[in-house]
């Protein structure tokens, strides 16, 4: 991933001169500059979740404001990626690089981003759009079917069924039982006799 924006935020012990650990935040901006700055341990746990132009605020403060060593090299390199954060689109670009990173850390972020954009895509056919008549309709006749599903849904094996005559109420028979409808049969019984 040498070519991708990259923040990592660290604690460990990296100067061997000094006992204690440090918090290292390293920075790389593809054809930029690469460099990392030491701060101290506290700051760790106030950056590792920071989206990452966040964190290099948080880094300019010390920077510009001592409570770094610094060398030429590391100026320099700092120099650069502040140049390249001024740009509100670079700065986009570090946190859309952020935001990828968070995702591939964390299964359950990505999951629900996959559904964020499922329901974005939904809502963007409504955008400027109300919905028509026939829309309203179609929706509408969509959840009768549902429910209409459920209320046909076998009870103890069993089904209701209707024969289509509003006068013949629904009864329930069983799934197997091909005779027709009772009331049906009654008045053909009854015009038979
Ligand atoms: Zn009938």
């Amino acid at each position: 991933m040498s070519d991708s924006i990259l923040v990592r935020i660290t604690l460990d012990s990296y100067d061997m001169a000094s006992t204690g650990r440090q918090t290292q935040v390293y920075v790389q901006i593809p054809e930029v500059a690469s460099a990392s700055w030491l701060l101290s341990s506290d700051l760790f746990h106030r950056l590792k979740d920071r989206p990452w132009p966040e964190v290099m605020d948080v880094v300019r403060d010390y920077v510009t404001y001592g409570g770094l060593a610094s060398n030429s090299s590391a100026t320099a390199a700092w120099a650069a990626v502040m140049e390249w954060l001024r740009d509100p689109a670079n700065r986009d670009e570090m946190q859309a690089a952020w935001e990828a990173d968070q995702e591939q850390r964390h299964p359950v972020a990505r999951k629900l981003r996959a559904r964020v954009a499922e329901l974005e895509a939904e809502l963007a056919k409504y955008v400027g759009h109300e919905p028509t008549v026939a829309e309203e309709m179609a929706y509408l006749k969509e959840r009768s079917a549902e429910l209409e599903a459920l209320e046909l849904g076998a009870v103890n094996g069993r089904t209701s069924a209707s024969c289509g005559n509003p006068d013949h109420p629904t009864w329930l028979r069983k799934l197997d039982d091909k005779r027709g409808c009772p009331w049906c049969r009654i008045a053909e019984m009854g015009g038979a006799a």
